[in-house]
């Protein structure tokens, strides 16, 4: 997709009228700059960089040296600094504005957090360096580790999964540990709501359990006497985010864990949304046997595009001894990593990864929760529900809220709002990116129709909402009015217009396919 000097050209339009101009000679718009792909920009019979043949050079690849020309665009430093450079403009960041996505968590990263993760005693370490050389990073993981625990009212943690989802797998592999060590292998049903994020069921599935869906009821919860007629002594356990994926607190949480422990299963609680309670509540005091923790949505690290994550899974009592290794440990003065299964306490269902865990992320998320104090995470806490309700409350007259009453820490429309105006969800998120924001999750949760989740964070100003709130607003009202083509049309000043979306799901494109005449480039 490269820029069509010709069709750039100028047009036989009359000169009074503004809108002939809207093409460029050279296809930038101002700042917003033309980018073709590096590879169409590229020459393939340049190099970068002039380094003289090696001398007396032995190869050491038994016969499997490349025999043709690499075929990667060669360009200079500059000008790949500044392909890099145009390109990153053309993103939309958490530095850059607001960041609604919901059930996400996109937060403020603190610089501190950044200059503590490049700290060099940190940033260098590698994992198989001797545990004496390492022992001030087994201290942070083992500092973390105590304030997870602490703060989830939790007996264990384990600091190992690379993710939201590979703590769940952690989670319920421990349950099925338990399972097994009470010789209970016929209980391999698990109750999952259905409002849950799809990992949910996938993990359960890939444990080797069955799922078994749970209705909501009118308020968005879960519906308990749907839930009580599912119980049975084949019931493994329950799957439940809280706040769940609407945004709402299970209010039934207490009486949920109480009957999953009463018919003999275990509560699994996905953590994902713990941002909206930590420091008023502890899970652990709900009766939570294992749930997960998404450091890169609690414990600031923004994540999205495939980014580091990290998934330390906590335990309760019964389920503690299950955890898997490795763990740190205190052993007099020193810290130690305890590797193997037969050397831990309990039984450990095994291992999930080959070393540690994200040290990064462990540094930035014990420095989020140093800097911030209980109190301030506590605030933390506090200010993402308030902000959230803020935006509910600013647009429920012009959008529909899916659920009454109050929200947690992500507000959640239908497109009743829309209905009758030819606009979607989806032309109306286009709109969004027209005014400069990036939109808000859509069609998530399935349970609603035409779901918009917002989720503002608690770092953003009452300036910085009411202006985003006042777009919105406007927006309804257009649509509303019968401007319909405004969101049709939408994005019309981004650089990269409304996508033929069906083709791009059926038939993706996820190659670029080189023009004839580098055949070189087809490797
Ligand atoms: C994000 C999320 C997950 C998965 O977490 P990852 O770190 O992306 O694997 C699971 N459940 C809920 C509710 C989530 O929001």
């Amino acid at each position: 997709m490269g820029v069509n000097m010709q069709k750039s050209a100028v047009q036989p339009a009359s000169v009074n009228d503004p809108g002939a101009y809207l093409e460029t000679f050279s296809g930038s718009k101002g700042l917003e700059q033309a980018e073709p792909l590096i590879f169409e920009r590229g020459d393939y019979d340049k190099t970068g960089v002039d380094l003289p043949e090696p001398k007396g050079r032995t190869s050491r690849l038994s016969g499997l040296e490349r025999e043709d020309a690499i075929g990667l665009p060669g360009l200079s430093e500059p000008e790949t600094m500044r392909h890099y450079v145009r390109l990153s403009r053309k993103n939309y960041a958490i530095d850059l504005g607001l960041y609604p996505l919901g059930s996400c968590t996109m937060k403020h990263n603190p610089r501190l957090n950044e200059k503590v993760a490049r700290l060099p005693g940190f940033a260098d370490l590698h994992p198989l360096q001797p545990q004496s050389t390492v022992q001030g990073a087994y201290e942070l993981i083992g500092e973390l580790a105590h304030w997870l625990v602490t703060l989830t009212g939790a007996h264990a943690v384990a600091m190992s999964p690379k993710a939201g989802a590979h703590g769940e797998l952690c989670g319920m592999m421990a349950i099925r540990a338990a399972l097994d060590a009470r010789g209970e292998t016929k209980r391999r049903r698990v109750l999952v709501p259905e409002s849950a994020h799809g990992t949910n069921p996938a993990t359960a599935v890939q444990c080797g359990f069955t799922t078994d869906e749970i209705p909501a009821d009118k308020t968005g919860r879960v519906d308990m006497e749907a839930f009580r007629a599912k119980l049975g002594d084949d019931v493994a356990g329950i799957m439940l985010t809280n706040p769940n994926t609407c945004g709402l607190f299970e209010r039934d949480i207490i009486a949920i864990a109480d009957a999953i422990h009463e018919a003999g299963g275990y509560f699994y609680c996905d953590g994902a949304n713990l941002n909206a309670i930590m420091g008023r509540v502890r899970p652990g005091d709900l009766g939570v046997d294992a749930m997960h923790i998404n450091l890169h949505k609690t414990f600031s690290t923004p994540h999205g595009g495939g980014g580091p994550g990290a998934g330390p899974t906590v335990f309760s009592e019964a389920l503690a001894p299950y955890a898997p290794v490795p763990y740190v440990e205190k052993d007099g003065d020193s810290w130690r990593m305890v590797e193997n299964a037969d050397e831990a306490e309990g039984e450990p269902f095994g291992r999930m990864v080959a070393f540690h865990g994200q040290m990064g992320m462990f540094t930035r998320a014990l420095s989020y929760m140093m800097s911030h104090g209980s109190d301030g995470l506590r605030q933390a806490a506090e200010d993402a529900v308030l902000n959230a309700n803020y935006v509910l409350a600013r647009l429920k007259h012009v959008m529909t809220p899916a659920f009454e009453g109050t929200c947690m820490h992500e507000a959640l429309f239908d497109d009743r709002f829309l209905k009758d105006t030819g606009v979607s969800t989806l032309d109306f998120a286009k709109a969004m990116i027209d005014e400069g924001y990036h939109p808000m999750t859509m069609y998530f949760p399935l349970v609603v129709h035409g779901a918009m989740l917002i989720e503002p964070t608690e770092t953003e100003s009452r300036a910085g909402l009411d202006r985003f709130c006042e777009t919105l607003e406007a927006l309804a009202l257009a649509a509303k009015a019968g401007e319909t083509e405004r969101f049709r049309a939408a994005p019309i000043h981004a650089p990269t217009k409304r996508l033929d979306e069906t083709r791009a799901a059926r038939s993706p494109v996820l190659r670029w396919t080189p023009p004839a005449e580098h055949p070189a480039a087809a490797e």
